[in-house]
């Protein structure tokens, strides 16, 4: 077992969640960040523990792009702190929104919100926190199905993830001669509290959603932390630079 540390974004539930348990389990400690549930981000620290791995919970609003300089000062001081180091491995991307809004609709403060949380934050804290990685350490960015095919009221949403796909090339292609990876995983419709659990809320939806879908299902968050544990591996190395959807096959 080769030990790291990883950062987790939106790691308090859903995705980011199963992806800091699945990193834990494969040996390593995790940061993980929440926003607004401190409680449940604490439980998830707890869990990590019990695993035998080391863990912490620091809050972030990836909406306050100003606030990036203050959370990478606080992660180098918890690395300092409980590490007694001062650079961190995996940087994952994850915590993010869903809002369903009619292109027709949409107003300039939900755009601005929407490229503050799903790119501006990812763009710069990712610049930020490679002063503080590890080199041939592993950037994964979280985008969605949606960049593939079209969900009405996605149009804000789905246009920030191909940002971030098309950021991610760059990336890789710039911090490759660190040894550092970049990749972005792209999930189908997962049940989680996204978007107002719109998937948990709605069984006609989620019933369409799984007609759609090759394995006649919608997604878990158990179906995506294990390919950020293999990406994370030293088996995942050579992947560098992909967007991998990973959506049970949807649309096919
Ligand atoms: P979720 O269950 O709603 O969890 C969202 C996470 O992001 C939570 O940890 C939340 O923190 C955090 N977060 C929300 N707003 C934030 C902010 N302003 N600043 C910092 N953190 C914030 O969502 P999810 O389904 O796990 O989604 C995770 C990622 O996967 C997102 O990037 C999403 O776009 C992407 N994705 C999801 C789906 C899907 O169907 N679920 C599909 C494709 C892609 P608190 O818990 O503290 O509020």
């Amino acid at each position: 077992m080769n030990r790291k540390i990883a950062l987790v974004t939106g790691g308090s539930r859903g995705l980011g969640k199963n992806m800091a348990l699945r990193l834990a389990e494969k040996g390593h400690d995790v940061i993980i960040t929440y926003h607004t549930k401190k409680e449940e981000a604490q439980e998830v620290v707890t869990a990590i523990e019990q695993l035998g791995m080391k863990a912490t919970a620091l809050q972030l609003d990836v909406n306050q792009t100003g606030s990036l300089d203050g959370f990478i000062q606080e992660v180098t001081k918890v690395l300092n702190e409980k590490w007694n180091v001062s650079t961190f491995d995996f940087l994952i991307n994850n915590a993010g929104i869903g809002a369903t809004i009619p292109y027709l609709e949409a107003t300039e403060e939900d755009f601005d919100r929407m490229l503050n949380i799903h790119f501006k934050s990812v763009y710069f804290l990712t610049q930020k926190a490679l002063a503080i990685m590890n080199n041939n350490g592993r950037i994964i960015n979280l985008s969605s199905g949606t960049t593939r095919f079209c969900n009405p009221g996605y149009s804000i949403y789905a246009s920030m993830k191909g940002a971030i796909e098309t950021f991610t090339r760059y990336l890789a292609k710039e911090v490759g001669a660190r040894g550092i990876t970049a990749n972005v995983i792209a999930p189908g419709p997962i049940e989680t509290d996204f978007n107002n659990a719109t998937i948990r809320n709605n069984p006609q939806i989620k019933g369409y959603l799984a007609n759609i879908t090759a394995l006649g299902r919608v997604g878990e968050a158990s179906d995506i932390g294990g390919i950020v544990a293999f990406l994370c591996s030293e088996d995942g190395y050579w992947i560098n630079g992909q967007r991998i959807e990973a959506s049970g096959g949807i649309s096919l």
